[in-house]
């Protein structure tokens, strides 16, 4: 197994944080930690922390902090992350990172590095409405890549759908978002 490296991946929604963290992961072994992937199996799995996140996801707000951290804190101490881990999607606001910092100073950790991708909006529009996602896995494809909503996804037995929040409306409402709460992590 390849050594371990703890990395945050930093950007707008649609700009490809979940497929590079997934290629990255299945290159290096290192676990891909995607808090939007874990909120949508607690929304389908109707646990309490899914029913309370769901409101806040399907209008493109962002999941209170005090959620999103105690479900991060539990993931990044589970032994799969002791050597190493992409976090993707979080932290989004300064809170969630100041909190990141607690959570690895307890771990006795450090990261590796933050990489902060940058696509232009219109693009993230275009790729964002074309989008159709694996319910189960969360691998995206591409409308004009053939494949529809109810095919089965090539890489497990899920099904290919539309995520409720690349309506184009939420579209907007979560890059707005982006802008206002998540873009000053980066300085
Ligand atoms: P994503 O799949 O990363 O685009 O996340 C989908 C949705 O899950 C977001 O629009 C938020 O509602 C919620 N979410 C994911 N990660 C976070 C986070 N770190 N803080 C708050 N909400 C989050």
């Amino acid at each position: 197994m390849a050594k371990g490296k703890r990395l945050i991946l930093l950007g707008a929604p649609g700009v490809g944080k979940g497929t590079q963290a997934i290629r990255l992961a299945e290159l290096m072994k290192w676990p891909q930690v995607s808090t939007g992937d874990m909120l949508r199996d607690n929304v389908r799995s109707s646990t309490p922390l899914g029913l309370q996140a769901k409101f806040f996801m399907d209008k493109g707000e962002l999941v209170p902090d005090e959620l999103i951290v105690q479900m991060v804190s539990e993931r990044l101490s589970r032994p799969d992350c002791k050597t190493g881990f992409i976090l993707d999607g979080f932290p989004r606001t300064v809170t969630q990172a100041e909190k990141l910092d607690e959570v690895l100073m307890r771990l006795g950790v450090k990261l590796d590095a933050v990489v902060s991708i940058e696509v232009p909006t219109e693009t993230i529009v275009e790729r964002l409405s074309q989008r159709l996602v694996c319910q189960q896995c969360g691998y995206v494809v591409q409308k004009n890549d053939g494949l529809k909503i109810g095919d089965r996804c090539p890489r497990c037995p899920g099904s290919i759908s539309r995520r409720k929040d690349d309506e184009p409306e939420t579209i907007r409402r979560r890059l707005q978002v982006y802008e206002e709460q998540t873009r000053s992590l980066i300085r």
